[in-house]
């Protein structure tokens, strides 16, 4: 075979493969659609209330995703609740970019769709696969459906003469239909969950709350009621708001002070690390660490029990001076300047030094250690929320898990934490807000505030 014969049969061979490519590519370009897309869809709540959070999840990985669309259909109605288009990788292409996966984050209700009733729903997500100039595969359609609940719960105060003061607590008993997975009063950010009332009807609850010593107005003390898919009832409740001022004081702090409590609170508190000067590691103990300890005793209070561990009036120390009453909206001053500002929420009693401090009343000890700013504390579970604080002890006398008798000694008074002489730091707590003790102190107080409330419930013994 000659040169020529050569070229022409590798010519001949060059013009096939040539061929086979290109008949391989119009195959490609007409018949290679993206993979079938999976989909997911995820509600946050067993329902679709007034805005169900719904995450829906778009996944293809071969030429990515097209277009999706989730719809809320109902009966004959369907609502494009959202849609997007991407652009997918071209049919010849098997590298460069190309979307997927994509999540929309939803929120379905009747407050994000118009025209939902109540009853039943399907969320309908759809997704196309990539087309061809020839092929357009039909979509892959996911679907939920849900119940629709849009009624609150049926809520319903019970107590009647509901007063209260600034800095003080309250006692609600109410009523809540059976739908309610959640109840109690909200105060601003503050949450006092309810409790069946002992001995009530299903249904009947109570909820003991503690009003912040700034509260502005009263009607920001709210009953709620909740169902599990977020349908919410909210009253205001509280007739009478005591809106007492608060005191204001000036707190000079010195170099002698600081040198006193600022390494002995550091050494026992690990997580408070020491500044570059001694004002500044007091203003982080004040601040930082007064939040910290807000923080425990709030936690501390969650975990209270649920029965009433009590029967009797607040027991207060004997013979002891106030030094300080609730709530005083304090100034630090050094060398001349006001440097902090913080709320002395409790009171400050002074009698001789080391005196015994006596258990306010019966209840379990939750708390026995240092506790940052109120150094070696005690703190008393009382039942449904109600705790007392006693601070700044020299020694504790009794340990966490202890049942005590109402007036039994708990430790003896002293200077730990920041205080700048011997003394008792009193304060009492429902679910880790600081109340006033001086209602508590006061049997007519409980007896009719408290106790007419809560009728049979409670056994109170004046
Ligand atoms: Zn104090």
């Amino acid at each position: 075979m000659d040169g020529e014969g050569r070229r022409e049969k590798r010519g001949k061979k060059l013009r096939w493969i040539i061929g086979a490519v290109l008949v391989a590519l119009v195959v490609v370009v007409t018949f290679r659609v993206g993979s079938a897309p999976q989909i997911s869809i995820e509600p946050a709540l067993p329902g679709i209330g007034r805005r169900t959070p719904v995450a829906v999840v778009f996944e293809e990985s071969s030429r990515g995703l097209g277009r999706i669309q989730v719809e809320l259909v109902q009966g004959q109605l369907s609502q494009v609740v959202a849609e997007e288009e991407y652009r997918p990788r071209a049919a010849w292409k098997f590298w460069g970019p190309r979307i997927a996966h994509a999540e929309l984050e939803l929120e379905i209700g009747s407050d994000t769709v118009d025209g939902i009733e109540p009853g039943e729903a399907t969320v309908r997500a759809s997704a196309w696969p990539a087309p061809t100039w020839l092929r357009r595969p039909d979509p892959v359609v996911q679907e939920l459906s849900l119940p629709v609940r849009l009624i609150p719960p049926a809520l319903e105060v019970v107590s009647m003469q509901n007063y209260v003061a600034r800095g003080g607590a309250g006692v609600v008993v109410y009523r809540v239909g059976e739908s309610a997975v959640r109840d109690g009063v909200e105060i601003e950010a503050n949450w006092f969950p309810g409790y069946p009332l002992p001995g009530g009807d299903s249904g009947e609850r109570f909820s003991l709350y503690g009003v912040p010593f700034d509260l502005e107005n009263g009607d920001e003390i709210r009953l709620i009621a909740e169902d599990d898919v977020l349908n919410r009832s909210s009253r205001s409740f509280v007739e009478r708001f005591f809106a007492k001022g608060y005191k204001t004081d000036n707190i000079q702090i010195t170099d002698q002070f600081m040198e006193k409590v600022v390494p002995a609170i550091l050494e026992q508190t690990p997580g408070i690390k020491s500044r570059d000067s001694l004002l500044e590691s007091y203003l982080e103990i004040n601040g930082e660490l007064r939040r910290q300890n807000t923080e425990t005793l709030t936690a501390l209070g969650e975990s209270s029990r649920r029965e009433f561990l009590w029967d009797r009036p607040f027991f207060t120390m004997p013979n002891a001076q106030v030094m300080s009453a609730f709530a005083d909206r304090r100034t630090y001053v050094y060398e001349g300047e006001p440097v902090d500002q913080q709320d002395h929420l409790g009171f400050d009693l002074a009698s001789v030094r080391r005196a015994e401090v006596p258990a306010a009343n019966r209840g379990i000890v939750v708390l026995a250690r240092y506790l940052g700013i109120y150094g070696n504390a005690v703190v008393i579970d009382h039942g449904y929320g109600l705790m007392s604080l006693y601070g700044h002890l020299s020694s504790l006398e009794v340990s966490e898990g202890q049942t005590v008798e109402r007036g039994q000694t708990v430790g003896r008074t002293g200077e730990t934490g920041l205080a700048g002489g011997d003394h008792l730091h009193f304060t009492m707590l429902v679910r880790g807000e600081s109340v006033t003790p001086v209602e508590w102190w006061d049997a007519k107080w409980i007896r009719d505030r408290f106790a007419a409330k809560l009728g049979e419930s409670f056994p109170f013994k004046p």
